[in-house]
């Protein structure tokens, strides 16, 4: 049986009703461009993270860029962000003029080590972008203690974690922004691209949402040089089908990792870390599973990993198999480095990603599980 991914239309169909009678609801109004669903969704959200303002964009990518424009990021500028992560986070900071600083991160959560951001601060340095990787909280009091005593701004890249929460909280006490993708493949998956932005900060707010709309306010009148980041009114429409739904799909991840940790952890090697390290929800951390990311130590077992899942036609990916500083666009920057990130540089090596979306069946997960114990048994 062959086991993918990641399944959108495992989820999405059987909501094909409900998210017809969306589209028919939009088609019929047409009010395509900031229609009265961006609100509504908008103030979903809000609710559910707690959090003042959300604002709908166009993806998670221009979250963060709108962020950081409204943060008035530019030349000169130093950003600390994870060098661990997806493009994104850092070719967004460099978009804006700023220069990225690559920080090493903790192999237990993939997040961001505040300790070695610490060591990059330096009186350019302006913002730090701790990104929740896979589904769980970056140490969001280490930052924070951080930020407050270097005054530094922080935008959360909670573009794999929407509803993840640490300590019972949803986003930073300091943060000045969180930013979320609705890209099919993340935890909420649009049917299409869209993304989000929270923050409690009323003027924070009310400037995302002119740069959102060209920093226009009010009509043809340009106060600031924003761009055309607006969600899609059918997008919302469609996401808060979805939404409605969200709780369980979370759930179902959640059932998904714990059954993987439970079998996979019985593993010859996997307990005591020598053949398979299993990933794991930090202290503190609701883990909402973005992606179930195994380590395989070893040269190139995880590559054997990889091998030998594709052959049996079971999917799986690696997230990522470069570290920022390894970018070639990033080559040229003055604080790019190859050898200061060395658990970044490891996990890139060892990272590889198993399908734990919601939809994931109990054959399908046991086939997975099958083929892993079986490359285990092979003496691979
Ligand atoms: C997906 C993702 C983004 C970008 O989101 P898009 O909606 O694809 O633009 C940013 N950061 C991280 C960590 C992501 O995983």
């Amino acid at each position: 049986m062959a086991v993918p991914l990641l399944d959108v239309n495992a989820q999405n169909h059987p909501l094909a009703a409900e998210l017809t009678a969306a589209f028919q609801q939009v088609l019929g109004h047409g009010r395509f461009i900031m229609g009265p669903e961006i609100e509504r969704f908008e103030a979903q959200v809000a609710d559910f993270l707690g959090v003042k303002h959300a604002i709908g964009v166009s993806s998670g990518t221009d979250a963060l860029l709108l962020a950081f424009m409204a943060l008035d990021l530019g030349p000169g500028d130093e950003v600390l962000c994870p060098a661990f992560t997806f493009f994104a986070t850092a070719g967004t900071i460099a978009r804006t003029g700023a220069t990225p600083v690559f920080v090493d991160v903790h192999e237990g959560s993939f997040n961001l080590d505040v300790e070695a951001a610490r060591k990059k601060i330096t009186p350019r340095t302006r913002a730090i972008v701790p990104v929740h990787l896979f589904g769980q909280f970056a140490d969001l009091d280490a930052v924070e203690s951080l930020a407050a005593e270097h005054g530094l701004h922080v935008v959360e890249d909670g573009a794999q974690s929407m509803g993840a929460a640490q300590n019972g909280r949803m986003f930073g006490a300091r943060s000045d922004f969180a930013t979320y993708s609705y890209f099919p493949s993340k935890n909420l998956g649009g049917l299409g691209d869209s993304g989000l932005v929270a923050t409690n900060d009323d003027s924070l707010a009310s400037r995302a949402r002119d740069l959102r709309v060209h920093g226009m306010n009010p009509k043809y009148y340009h106060h600031a040089i924003g761009g055309n980041f607006r969600m899609d009114t059918l997008q919302a429409a469609l996401l808060s089908v979805k939404f409605a739904h969200y709780a369980a799909y979370t759930t179902a991840r959640q059932v998904n990792a714990a059954y993987y940790s439970e079998q996979l952890g019985q593993l010859p090697g996997v307990a005591d870390g020598s053949r398979l390290i299993l990933p794991a929800a930090q202290p503190g951390n609701t883990h909402i599973w973005n992606q179930f990311t195994l380590r395989v130590p070893g040269a190139c077992r995880r590559d054997a990993l990889r091998q030998w899942l594709n052959a049996r036609q079971i999917g799986c990916e690696i997230y990522y198999p470069l570290t920022m500083d390894q970018q070639p666009c990033f080559q040229n920057l003055p604080a790019a480095s190859s050898n200061d990130c060395p658990v970044a540089h490891r996990l890139a090596a060892e990272a590889i990603s198993i399908p734990v979306f919601p939809e994931l069946s109990l054959e399908q997960a046991a086939e997975v599980i099958a083929a892993i114990k079986a490359f285990l048994e092979a003496g691979e």
